[in-house]
């Protein structure tokens, strides 16, 4: 009892380690096609859906708020 709550506190505070699912730009799943790169300003996951690549869709950082293309 507790430990379950301690990792989930964890999983929350470590985003890094985490698999990401979903487009950060529309957040729609991940299919074929997406791609996920780390923020080149903090490194933080990034990901993007062949939708958004294809359509230059600009995706921003959940972690800085970097704008990027
Ligand atoms: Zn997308
Ligand atoms: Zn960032």
């Amino acid at each position: 009892m507790g430990s379950t709550i301690f990792l989930n506190y964890l999983t929350m505070h470590h985003p890094m380690e985490e698999t990401i699912e979903f487009c950060t730009s529309c957040g729609r799943g991940l299919g074929e096609g997406s791609v996920v790169f780390a923020c080149p300003n903090c490194g933080a996951p990034i990901a993007r859906c062949n939708r958004c690549r294809e359509q230059s869709i600009p995706y921003k950082c959940p972690n800085c708020g970097f704008e990027g293309p």
